[in-house]
């Protein structure tokens, strides 16, 4: 099936100069980007994204942390984009993530870890449209 799924390249990506990489990485492995744009998020907005992790110990660092510099938003689309960009991330701690994989390659520890990816179908559904209005994706 045919999906879309949002990815955030996070701070600590967009500072050490992997955006390019990330990105050259996702046409390698046959995503097509419909949607992308460099933002720096509000505190709001960070927490709003976050919301189900409000309760985690780790939410107000986590919500720091996003809001520490600029994210680069895009939205991915290939045949089951959504476990694809997930197996591509890998694990949340990069200590754990399988070699090759952007967290092994980019990330620095399990709350820097360079890239988030939408979860699940549901998941995408809140969270495309939380950063992308209809007429900026070309599906
Ligand atoms: P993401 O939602 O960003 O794609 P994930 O689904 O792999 O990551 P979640 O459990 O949803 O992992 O956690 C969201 C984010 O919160 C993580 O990517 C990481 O930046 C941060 N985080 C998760 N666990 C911890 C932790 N134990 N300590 C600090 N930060 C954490
Ligand atoms: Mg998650």
């Amino acid at each position: 099936m045919m999906e879309q799924t949002l990815a955030i390249l996070k701070p600590d990506a967009v500072r050490k100069k992997f955006s390019g990489a990330i990105l050259a990485r996702y046409e390698k492995e046959g995503f097509r980007i419909c949607a992308l744009k460099t933002r720096l998020l509000s505190k709001a907005e960070a927490e709003g994204f976050y919301a189900v992790h409000r309760e985690r110990p780790f939410f107000a660092s986590l919500v720091d942390f996003m809001v520490s510099g600029p994210v680069i938003l895009v939205v991915l689309q290939k045949e089951n984009a959504i476990l694809a960009h997930r197996q591509l991330m890998g694990a949340t701690d990069p200590a754990k993530a399988e070699k090759e994989t952007l967290r092994a390659l980019y990330g620095e520890s399990i709350e820097y870890n360079a890239v988030h990816g939408s979860d699940s179908a549901e998941t995408a559904r809140f969270e495309i449209p939380y950063f992308f209005s209809t007429v900026e994706i070309v599906g």
